[in-house]
């Protein structure tokens, strides 16, 4: 394993923001791994996990070592006559991985399709997309734990996964995952209750819908409304939904009759931010090189030369301005160095 010095992760970052990391490796096997955490050690550096740098806003330059994780592999361990437990390797591409479980006709991850980054980042904020989370099909999550510096297997219950969080999220940096286990089904139950998803089926007139037709649906309406990271730098959803109480929701929609909600118990609401920050009049409002996506507000993105630090001055912005309006505090779902 090579270590190297004064790295751009420029070409590393769906933001396309410049940063230099004082020093970068890529990991491939467990032994570069363990020489990797031993130089840290040896030298008193810190060290950052990264896959494929979708969900990652460089503010300033990184004094660190940068892991980058490449480990490969999907491997089929076991299977029953409805079920199908697969092993992949963090640095597996995502979306690489979801196709090859529609080709192979194992259901569960179709509406994760197109969604950028690494198998390895999944857990992390328990990505989800169109009523489906990652957490629906991992059943267990290898890490090398650098607090008690040994290998663990966390069981789907031990991941403590949530909306957008995980207990690797909220103990940033404790657990560098390696391989996450997933169980996929034969006879799988589509989830097709979003409106966007049910509108595409509609519109290309599939009224039986399988694996292939889903995951297509979903394609089809991420690039029409999404930037792609090829062309404009961006991280996704850059807030998360904010969760309020039924009282908040009603004083809101009762003062904002258009205003996007759902249930998610009998007391509480999530409110979609993409909306807040819209009716807030963010939605393709330039500053500089930093906007917010004149397709979808909730996208903050780089249109040229934009720093990280501009970004999230950009973001603050946002979410004073949400808060002087609503009352209601929208938080970073990207991971801000
Ligand atoms: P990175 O950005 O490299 O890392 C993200 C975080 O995970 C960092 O804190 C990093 O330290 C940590 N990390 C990464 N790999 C490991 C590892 N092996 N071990 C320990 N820690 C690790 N997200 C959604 O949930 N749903 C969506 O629909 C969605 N759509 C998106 C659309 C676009 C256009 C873009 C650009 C992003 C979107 N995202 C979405 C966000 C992003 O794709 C996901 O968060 C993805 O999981 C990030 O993967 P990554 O490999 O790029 O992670
Ligand atoms: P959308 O369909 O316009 O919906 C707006 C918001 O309303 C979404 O955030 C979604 O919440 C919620 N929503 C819509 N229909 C719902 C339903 N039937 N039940 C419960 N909640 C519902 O959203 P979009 O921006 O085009 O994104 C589509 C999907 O892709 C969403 O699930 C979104 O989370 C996901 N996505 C995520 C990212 C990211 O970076 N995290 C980026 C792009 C898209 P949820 O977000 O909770 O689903």
């Amino acid at each position: 394993m090579s270590i190297q010095e004064q790295i751009s992760l420029k070409p590393y970052n769906s933001f396309h923001c410049e940063c230099i990391a004082s020093h970068f490796a890529i990991i491939t096997k467990a032994a570069e791994l363990k020489e990797a955490l031993d130089w840290c050690m040896l030298h008193k550096k810190p060290f950052i996990v990264m896959g494929g740098g979708s969900n990652m806003l460089f503010t300033q330059d990184i004094d660190a070592l940068v892991l980058k994780m490449e480990v490969k592999g999907i491997q089929k361990t076991n299977e029953t006559s409805s079920e199908v437990f697969l092993t992949v390797g963090a640095g597996e591409n995502w979306h690489h991985f979801v196709s090859y479980t529609i080709q192979k006709s194992w259901g569960g991850i179709e509406n994760l399709s197109l969604i950028p980054g690494t198998v390895g980042a999944s857990p992390i904020q328990n990505i989800g997309a169109y009523g489906v989370e990652a957490k629906d099909t991992i059943q267990s999550v290898t890490a090398y734990d650098t607090q008690k510096q040994e290998w663990v297997t966390l069981s789907n219950h031990d991941c403590a996964f949530e909306y957008r969080n995980s207990i690797f999220k909220k103990e940033k940096n404790r657990y560098i995952i390696w391989s996450v286990q997933f169980c996929l089904q034969k006879q799988p139950h589509f989830h097709i209750e979003y409106g966007a998803i049910r509108e595409k089926l509609h519109e290309k007139q599939i009224k039986y819908p399988n694996l292939a037709a889903i995951a297509n649906a979903v394609i089809q309406i991420r690039s029409e409304k999404l930037p792609d990271p090829n062309i404009i730098g961006n991280a996704g959803s850059f807030f998360k939904n904010p969760i309020v109480d039924k009282a908040q929701f009603e004083k809101l929609k009762a003062q904002y009759p258009n205003l996007v909600a759902y249930p998610i118990s009998d007391q509480a609401y999530k409110l979609a931010a993409g909306w807040l920050i819209e009716a807030a009049g963010w939605k393709g409002k330039k500053i500089g090189d930093i906007g917010c996506y004149e397709k979808q507000a909730l996208v903050i993105v780089n249109y040229g030369t934009g720093t990280g630090k501009e970004i999230f001055d950009f973001s603050a912005q946002i979410i004073q301005s949400i808060h002087e309006k609503f009352g209601v505090v929208i938080e970073r779902e990207v991971n801000v160095y």
